[in-house]
């Protein structure tokens, strides 16, 4: 089943173009990543996927429904995002717990969820903390507890280690590709670092200046680049 496809997305700003004739398909419980330089469009594209911009032109569906006039919060996505974004004056529990209030989920189920969410995560003895209390590591697994918990058919995922030192960055990709093995959940992961990009997907896209260059698994991409730019992203000899 296709969980999400974007179809001929293309996406400006003023005069200035940044996507252009995106086509993806992504299947249910796939990892995709999406790599490419700083500036490529990546950040955009993702926040066309979730309604936070809207496309020029093209279309986005979602399962089988094309979400263009669809809200955010409608869509059933979750995003995390490289800043954290987590609200300092809630404790953790309460930033989990927030957007499933708005939603109007029981008490009981949203207790539930937390609890399930906080497990996963390692966080169960930080419920009561504070986000200037907690470790920069800590905070980013609020941020993705914050969108396990709403059990979204679609996790967004804008660089969410890049804020992290080196070694704290590879526990906790390692982490990541776990949560990814036990929700069996479809994520699309956006990242400039070929590492990431290499150890955490089923499928890679490579984006260039707005544009698609390829699309493939990471061996594929590795023996196969379609020219340079992949070739040398991507760290291979070609
Ligand atoms: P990436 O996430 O790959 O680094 P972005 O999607 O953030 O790239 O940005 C792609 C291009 O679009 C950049 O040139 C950026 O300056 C431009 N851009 C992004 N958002 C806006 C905006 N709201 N208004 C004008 N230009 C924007
Ligand atoms: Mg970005």
């Amino acid at each position: 089943m296709t969980a999400l496809a974007l179809k001929k997305i293309s996406k400006s700003f003023d005069k200035t173009q940044v996507l252009k004739d995106i086509d993806i398909e992504v299947n249910e419980g796939e990892f995709v990543v999406f790599v490419g330089p700083s500036g490529c469009g990546k950040s955009t594209l993702l926040r066309v996927v979730a309604g936070l911009e809207d496309a020029s032109a093209g279309e986005v569906w979602i399962g089988d429904q094309c979400v263009n006039p669809i809200p955010p919060s409608k869509r059933g996505i979750a995003m995390v995002f490289q800043s954290y974004a987590l609200y300092p004056h809630l404790n953790v529990s309460k930033n989990m717990s927030l957007a499933l209030k708005q939603e109007g989920i029981p008490k009981d189920e949203i207790a539930e969820r937390v609890a399930e969410a906080s497990r996963m995560l390692k966080l169960d003895g930080y419920l009561e903390r504070y986000p200037s209390e907690l470790s920069g590591g800590q905070r980013q697994r609020v941020a993705i507890g914050r969108a396990i918990v709403r059990k979204p058919k679609l996790f967004l995922l804008d660089e969410p280690l890049s804020n992290l030192d080196a070694a704290l960055r590879m526990n906790t990709r390692v982490e990541l590709a776990n949560l990814h093995k036990q929700l069996k959940a479809t994520m699309i992961y956006v990242t400039h670092d070929q590492t990431e990009a290499m150890t955490l997907a089923d499928k890679i896209v490579v984006l260039r200046d707005g544009q698609v260059e390829q699309i493939g698994s990471p061996m594929e991409l590795y023996n196969n680049p379609v020219n340079q730019f992949v070739a040398g992203f991507l760290g291979s000899p070609a």
